[in-house]
């Protein structure tokens, strides 16, 4: 394959960027069994390093706002991008900013999703599930006329996890809180077209986004009939956003109406390290996974005191737990699998075999193939 001359250019101002590959992928290998990690709970639009965003942006000529004003232009340095996101608030925000400069175009997408295969071989994670909301990858507002459909957007995360062979992540789509029931019915429904086990292949359907606004009860619904779709089912609950009451009320519902097989955060459940004895009882009797963020969880203490303890209760009472990065970008959270498991060691209690349950846990709560570790 001929490579546009952009890319060319745009690969030799940055040749720490992970390069698209020339040739079609080999069959999919196996990764090294001794590589304990495992992720289920990863933002591919929290995940990706400045330099991957300029070689996107460079190639499509994206024209971006200049930090602190002063016009736009096609940026010319991975700094400059980080410039610009370190500028947006509030930091939610930054989320637009990676949307826009990848969104909207097919080899921006997989460009995307190799790099973000890339991150997860170099962490040594022997299975991932990575998640972004398909929508929102549609389109770009730095590039209005760029438009993908939903199953094109699916199609070309696919096709960049497959093109690193040698690492095995699935995908998972984001329905929206603040978006109607319908269109949480549509994510749903594309879900379920583009589900299969094959490695690249959407396993699950999430929801994501701003609980304190947005309740579970427009979302119910959806994520019940997603169970008759067949589709496994995590929801983001109970994080620690500021409103004990309401997050312990969605995971109440996410666990014993929406049906979800894991839950994504789910801190209302140990708040202060003080077990919620309803909460528990269900994640128990149901078998459910919580997929907690210890480096997100530290940073939503100033959100709601006491969510970080949370994390220790539910290891000290052997709850099925695992550990994860979130939004790993040094424009996020600025944090790898590594220093959450320093985190987790140092401030939580873990011992390394509880670091290694947490990994095993989380192979055995994965929605495609978790490949087993020796
Ligand atoms: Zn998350």
């Amino acid at each position: 394959m001929r490579l546009p001359c952009a890319w060319l250019l745009a690969l030799v101002s940055s040749a720490s960027t992970p390069s698209p590959p020339s040739t079609p992928p080999s069959p999919p290998s196996t990764p090294p069994s001794s590589w304990r990690r495992v992720e289920l709970h990863v933002h591919l639009d929290g995940a990706l390093a400045t330099e991957t965003l300029l070689v996107i942006a460079q190639r499509r000529n994206l024209s971006l706002p200049l930090a602190g004003g002063g016009g736009h232009r096609v940026p010319r340095s991975a700094a400059e991008i980080a410039d610009l996101l370190a500028a947006t608030t509030p930091a939610w925000r930054r989320f637009d900013v990676v949307n826009d400069i990848v969104g909207g175009d097919a080899a921006a997408v997989r460009f995307a999703a190799e790099a973000f295969a890339d991150r997860q071989r170099a962490s040594e994670v022997r299975y991932t599930e990575v998640r972004y909301d398909p929508v929102r990858l549609q389109s770009s507002a730095y590039a209005p006329g760029d438009a993908l459909t939903g199953d094109a957007v699916v199609a070309a995360v696919a096709a960049g996890l497959r093109a690193r062979t040698d690492v095995v992540v699935h995908q998972i789509l984001c329905a929206m809180r603040g978006s109607t029931a319908a269109a949480c019915a549509d994510v749903a429904a594309l879900a379920a077209r583009a589900a299969g086990r094959a490695r690249g292949g959407v396993v699950g359907l999430d929801l994501a986004g701003d609980e304190l606004r947005y309740d579970n009860a427009a979302y119910v619904s959806c994520f019940v009939d997603a169970g008759a779709l067949g589709l496994r089912r995590t929801a983001h609950v109970g994080e620690g956003f500021g409103n004990l009451s309401s997050e312990s009320s969605d995971m109440y519902s996410a666990l014993a109406t929406m049906g979800v097989d894991r839950v994504g955060h789910g801190y209302a459940a140990g708040q202060n390290g003080t077990l919620n004895a309803t909460l528990v009882g269900l994640l128990r009797s149901r078998g459910v996974h919580l997929e907690t963020c210890p480096n997100a969880a530290l940073r939503e203490e100033a959100l709601q005191p006491g969510v970080f303890r949370s994390i220790a209760a539910f290891r000290e009472a052997g709850l099925d737990i695992g550990l994860n990065t979130d939004d790993p970008a040094t424009y996020f959270g600025n944090c790898s699998l590594a220093s959450v498991e320093d985190i987790a060691r140092d401030q939580l209690g873990f011992t390394d075999a509880d670091i290694t349950a947490a990994y095993d846990r989380a192979c055995a709560a994965a929605f495609g193939e978790c490949p087993p570790r020796s």
